[in-house]
């Protein structure tokens, strides 16, 4: 096994990790499957509480969704997670200022107006005052009423009905008439939005500290016949008292990870709650200045499949690009050149021909075709809003469930992950007191 033991750079990768190697055989009380933003909560929180736990990770890397690389320059970016949503309330917040990391409070270009290429600011208020209503009558759908789809609100041929669905899309990942509207209604945002110079990341993977880890071991199954349990991984088998499941939903759902006897119930909870595409292409941009620091544009207003472009994020010369839902879909399918190729011409139609010299690609991960996580966050299909409560529901008071798609209300986001490992590992905690000679 390895331990995480020195502050990681710009993450806490083998190499800054103390090996211990042997995996078959070994024997610990609660088993860690996975080791993102749930599963390094969950794993921080029992080594506090001085309960023997491993974290057993797939990768050859902690961090899972939260991932940080380096732009070439010495930057730091983020190509899963990067906005600390909720910020105020944000438990990863505290955890970066305790590592002493620096916090950037300037607020994101969705609370700003956009630059007005290709939209005048007087349709800017337009689609607000539309995008705001549709919101409303989102929260509307009474407790006892039937879920619906989120796209039954919107305005019946809306003007901005395409914009509004890619905004969607960002947000779930997904097309509006696959997203439950109840579940869309259920998540709690704050409004305040950080980020972490460092990278989100790279704060996340650093929170293992200490906390024993094995990577590049895929978890196959989980035998819970008998009193203790049997995880077999690719490295052998590991006896544990109890686990802590943290895989993404679309896993659980495709059934990567085994059960004997199975548990068909996790399987149908998780297949209410796929997991949407978003992806994020960072392009360097020559003579930046000439764009606003931390500035937006959309790259079409009057249709859904669109990115949305973030120029100068932290006032460095780049554009971060974000895709979403059936768009970026199409754009995995084609490779890296599809995404490159996708922006080039929305950007070059907006800012003109020679806008093509001053942009190169620098960094894309298509989360959809990584085999570890099989898509970007979680949304669910409409009906099925109360399959979060299902999956997070343990089994036998040994088998826990943790991870963004557990959470009802910060659901899709590192924070709704963090919490759902710390209330596994509390819910383990217990179930060990419990059992444990006082
Ligand atoms: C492009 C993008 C942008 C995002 N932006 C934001 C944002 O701005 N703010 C925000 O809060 N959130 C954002 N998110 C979402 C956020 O990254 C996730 O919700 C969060 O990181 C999920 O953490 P998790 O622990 O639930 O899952 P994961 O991070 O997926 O962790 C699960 C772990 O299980 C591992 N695993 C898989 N299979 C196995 C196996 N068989 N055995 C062992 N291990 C296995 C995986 O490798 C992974 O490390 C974004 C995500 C993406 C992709």
């Amino acid at each position: 096994m390895w331990r995480c033991t020195k502050e990681a750079g710009l993450a806490c990768d083998p190499a800054q990790i103390v090996a211990e190697h042997r995996v078959a055989g070994s024997v610990t009380e609660v088993v860690i499957v996975g080791g993102g933003a749930a599963g390094i909560a969950a794993g921080r929180r029992l080594t506090d509480a001085r309960i023997d736990c491993l974290i057993v990770e797939a990768r050859p890397r902690l961090g899972g969704r939260a991932w940080t690389v380096g732009d070439g320059s010495g930057a730091a970016i983020d190509l899963g997670c990067g906005w600390l949503h909720s910020a105020d309330r944000n438990p990863w917040a505290a955890v970066a200022e305790a590592q002493g990391r620096t916090i950037d409070k300037t607020p994101p270009p969705w609370r700003r107006r956009s630059a007005p290429i290709g939209f005048p600011l007087a349709e800017q208020s337009a689609f607000l005052e539309a995008l705001q209503k549709f919101e409303q009558r989102l929260d509307s759908l009474a407790d006892g009423a039937d879920d619906v789809a989120a796209a039954t609100f919107l305005e019946p041929l809306g003007r901005w009905n395409g914009l509004i669905d890619a905004v969607g899309t960002y947000v779930s990942g997904a097309d509006l008439e696959r997203v439950s509207a109840r579940d869309l209604g259920r998540y709690d945002d704050s409004g305040v939005n950080w980020r972490v110079v460092q990278g989100y990341g790279t704060t996340i993977a650093a929170h293992a500290l200490g906390v024993p880890v094995v990577l590049d071991c895929p978890v196959r199954c989980i035998d819970h016949s008998e009193r203790r349990l049997r995880v077999e991984t690719a490295n052998g088998t590991i006896t544990a008292d109890a686990a802590i499941i943290t895989l993404p939903s679309a896993l659980l759902a495709e059934g990567t990870l085994a059960f004997t006897p199975a548990l068909p119930e996790k399987i149908r909870a998780a297949a209410g709650l796929p997991l949407g595409h978003a992806d994020k292409l960072f392009l360097s941009l020559s003579d930046a200045d000439e764009f606003d620091k931390d500035s937006r544009l959309f790259g079409r207003t009057d249709r859904s499949r669109t990115g949305v472009y973030h120029f100068r994020p932290f006032g460095r010369p780049q554009i971060e690009a974000y895709f979403g839902g059936p768009l970026a879909a199409e754009l995995e399918a084609g490779g890296e050149r599809a995404f490159f190729d996708f922006a080039l011409a929305e950007l070059s139609a907006l800012l003109g021909s020679t806008f093509a010299r001053r942009i190169r690609p620098l960094r894309l991960h298509p989360w959809g075709v990584d085999p570890f996580a099989r898509g970007s966050y979680s949304y669910a299909l409409p009906g099925s809003a109360d399959c979060r409560a299902a999956l997070a529901a343990p089994v036998d008071d040994r088998l826990f469930f943790a991870g963004e798609a557990c959470s009802r209300g910060d659901y899709s986001t590192a924070h709704g992950a963090y919490l759902t490992g710390v209330a596994a590992a509390e819910q383990a905690i217990a179930a060990r007191r419990g059992k444990r000679p006082a």
